[in-house]
């Protein structure tokens, strides 16, 4: 059992952020990053709207983070969490695959994961045509048509960036009008490879061995019709990563981790920071912002009970 100051779990903006804070108040935070680092700015091809960086990619931003926060002594363990015991009080039990520590503080930041449509055959191509992230599997594409399910800031960042590589990219969304913001619909209104198949849902997605087509359905019409495609991308949003903190931290009816102001959760000494507690802001800097904000905390929080 290795006894810890503060455990920070997830290597996303709002964990890496916690990290710098709390190495430069000297904590010499232990990072347990999960087995995605960086969590999602990580698989983000550009990102335009980080403050200091008129346009960086996601896995420089990541990098330089990581960087920062190792250059002030954060240590990084390259693992996942498996089990977490916060009912008995601080020192917490924070357990990986190939480790039991006790800390005195734990920062909960694990993030969100993309939401999956649910429908058959989307589980069977993943890897094979079915894809959440433009970033990592884009390439495949290479003048080939996709889809792409979704209507927000997401769907169209991500289907401009397919662009690059595919021939056609086609937003299927499920209403007729776009939740995404106005910059990303001019920039996609004026790109000749974007189409539109609006007020309409995926109902199955087929091939053999590869996606050959989908069955989608027109939500007005109840009109159903085959449309042939070499992928389908998939961006509706996220969910919040708090399976390991069931029936230990207060959630709302989403499961996100519910925070005070002082990104406190329901058990003093456990903080949490960034989309895993978050429903609303969901952006790089506004997670960033809430784990400088839980690094605060818990080092005035440690300070309280004993720990310089
Ligand atoms: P989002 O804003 O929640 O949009 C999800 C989209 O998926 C919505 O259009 C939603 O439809 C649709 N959807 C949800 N469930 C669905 C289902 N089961 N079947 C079909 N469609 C479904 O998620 P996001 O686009 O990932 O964005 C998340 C946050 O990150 C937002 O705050 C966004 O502003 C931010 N973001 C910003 C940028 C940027 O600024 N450049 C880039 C990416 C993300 P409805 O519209 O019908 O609900």
């Amino acid at each position: 059992m290795v006894e810890e100051n503060l455990v920070i779990i997830g290597s996303g903006p709002a964990g890496l952020t916690a990290a710098i804070y709390a190495a430069r108040a000297n904590l010499k935070p232990l990072l347990i990053t999960g087995n995605e680092f960086g969590g999602q700015i990580a698989i983000t091809n550009e990102v335009e709207n980080y403050p200091g960086f008129d346009s960086i990619l996601g896995p420089d931003l990541t990098e330089k983070m990581r960087a920062q926060a190792e250059r002030f002594g954060t240590r990084f363990e390259i693992n996942e969490v498996t089990e977490v015991d916060f009912t008995h009080g601080s020192p917490f039990l924070v357990k990986t695959y190939s480790e039991e520590y006790r800390a005195k503080a734990v920062i909960v930041a694990t993030g969100a994961s993309a939401k999956r449509l649910g429908i058959p055959g989307e589980n069977d191509f993943i890897g094979r045509g079915v894809s959440y992230c433009a970033t990592c599997d884009g390439f495949f594409f290479r003048n080939k048509d996709v889809l792409v399910v979704g209507g927000g800031d997401s769907a169209l960042q991500e289907g401009l960036f397919l662009t690059k590589f595919a021939s056609r990219v086609r937003i299927v969304h499920r209403r007729d009008s776009l939740r995404a913001g106005e910059l990303l619909k001019t920039r996609a209104a004026a790109n000749e490879k974007i189409a539109y198949v609006l007020d309409t849902a995926l109902e199955e997605i087929r091939g053999n061995g590869a996606v050959k087509e989908v069955v989608a359905k027109n939500i007005k019409t109840g009109e159903t019709q085959t449309l042939d495609t070499d992928g389908v991308f998939v961006f509706i949003g996220h969910y919040p990563n708090t399976q390991l903190f069931e029936g230990q931290l207060a959630m709302d009816e989403q499961k996100f981790i519910i925070t005070d102001q002082l990104r406190q959760t329901s058990v003093p000494g456990v903080f949490a920071a960034g989309e895993v507690q978050d429903p609303i802001f969901k952006q790089a800097v506004s997670s960033a912002g809430q784990g400088c904000e839980a690094a605060i905390s818990a080092e005035r929080w440690l300070a309280a009970h004993g720990v310089k």
